[in-house]
């Protein structure tokens, strides 16, 4: 058993504790939580473990990654509008080496372990690629396959070749799923193929929605920039139809959408979409320097969601549309673009939201008793009186990070 006591602990689902301790068991799991005053003397054998100037917090979860992107970095330059990065992106993922792909996945999952992060949701197309890092690091992990298919007559067949490519594996901190990739490389069929095995299997998934406005124009109308582009990657299919709805309408008229399904970006939402989000409980994932970085033609209306009740989680997306997988800087960017959302549910949504969108929220997310002891001290210069808007506004006077 140890005992740590620490300036705040941060449980996430109730107040902040000043002066705080958390004991955590010897199989790693939360045995005790509250003020330090009370739990040293309740463990009179337990010597505490004094953590100066320091915060205990549940690690962050990164809900939105694609660790096997992670040799983009910088390759596809910022500021291009969304079907050229997409048309960059795909053309030129191809051109590295097999063992470049492999060394920068590991780099950028020990980025993510080093600054604080304890679980992710990772998108693969390759499964094999970043699941052996993932493995040994320690890392909780949601690995949602991803499908792909915008012709209509092959639908089945990417279905079927599908399962075949799924990694087999048993480890009880990381599971797997399939997603469908976006609305516009998944055709209509594909959808209900995918829709029906969530279904029976009453799995979770994610999808990328929302994300631009020429994917907006491109499911209203047929045309635009995102056809230009499917055209220009040779997979355009004429019997292709625009179903005439915006993306989040089209998705839940096929019964994609709920409380096991995480909607990534939704950037372009109208008031409606965030009736449909909030009356499906889908989870939505918001990338603030993604869509900034790319030109998505707006910011997601991250407040709008709040107010409508809707639970979102925070992800870095690829490092093929943001510098980093440090999620303290999402959060920082999230926190410049939104001033008015509060530092503290701010920090909800990098932690107990992402792990409940993850599928982890029973065991991690937050300081509880009998939860997994998934928590990191962060250590500062001097004593704060606002741990939250510290963490949330900046990192520069803190100093260290420990996985306790
Ligand atoms: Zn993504």
């Amino acid at each position: 058993m140890k005992l740590y006591c620490a300036d705040w602990v941060l449980p996430i689902r109730s107040s902040p504790i000043r002066n705080g301790a958390v004991l955590i068991d010897d199989l790693h799991r939360i045995a005790d939580v509250g003020p330090a005053e009370i739990l040293i003397p309740k463990y009179p054998s337990i010597k505490p473990n004094l953590l100066e100037h320091a915060i205990i917090l549940p690690g962050l979860v990164n809900a939105h990654t694609h660790l096997e992107l992670s040799m983009m970095k910088n390759v596809v330059p910022a500021g291009l509008d969304f079907s050229e990065w997409a048309f960059q992106t795909i053309t030129t993922r191809m051109n590295f080496s097999e063992a470049t792909v492999l060394a920068d996945c590991e780099k950028a999952i020990r980025s993510m372990v080093e600054s604080g992060t304890v679980a992710v949701g990772d998108i693969a197309n390759h499964a094999a690629t970043a699941l052996p890092y993932l493995r040994r690091s320690g890392l909780y992990a949601t690995v949602f396959n991803e499908v792909t298919g915008f012709a209509n007559h092959i639908a089945k067949q990417r279905f079927e070749e599908f399962f075949s490519k799924i990694v087999s594996f048993d480890d009880e901190r990381i599971q797997q799923t399939l997603a469908p990739h976006a609305p516009y490389s998944v055709s209509k069929p594909l959808f209900e193929l995918i829709g029906r095995h969530l279904h029976s299997e009453n799995s979770r998934t994610s999808i990328h929605l929302a994300e631009s406005i020429d994917e907006v124009e491109f499911l209203k109308t047929g045309v635009g920039p995102m056809k230009s582009m499917i055209e220009r990657i040779g997979r355009w299919d004429a019997s292709w139809s625009a179903p005439g709805q915006s993306p989040v309408e089209y998705v839940h008229s096929l019964g994609l959408l709920g409380d096991r399904t995480m909607v990534v970006h939704a950037v372009h939402v109208n008031e409606n979409d965030l009736s449909i989000l909030a009356e499906t409980r889908s989870f939505v994932c918001t990338c603030p320097r993604s869509n900034a970085r790319i030109d998505v033609g707006g910011t997601a209306p991250v407040k709008r969601m709040l107010e409508a009740g809707i639970t979102v989680c925070i992800g870095t997306d690829s490092l093929a549309s943001c510098d980093d997988l440090v999620l303290w800087n999402e959060m920082k960017a999230l926190h410049s673009i939104h001033p008015s959302i509060p530092p503290e549910t701010v920090l909800k949504m990098a932690t107990l939201n992402g792990a409940q969108a993850i599928g982890f929220g029973e065991r991690i997310g937050s300081i509880e008793t009998g939860k997994d002891a998934a928590l990191i001290a962060i250590r500062s210069i001097q004593k704060t009186e606002d741990p939250f808007a510290c963490l949330v506004k900046g990192l520069d006077f803190l100093t260290e990070i420990t996985k306790l």
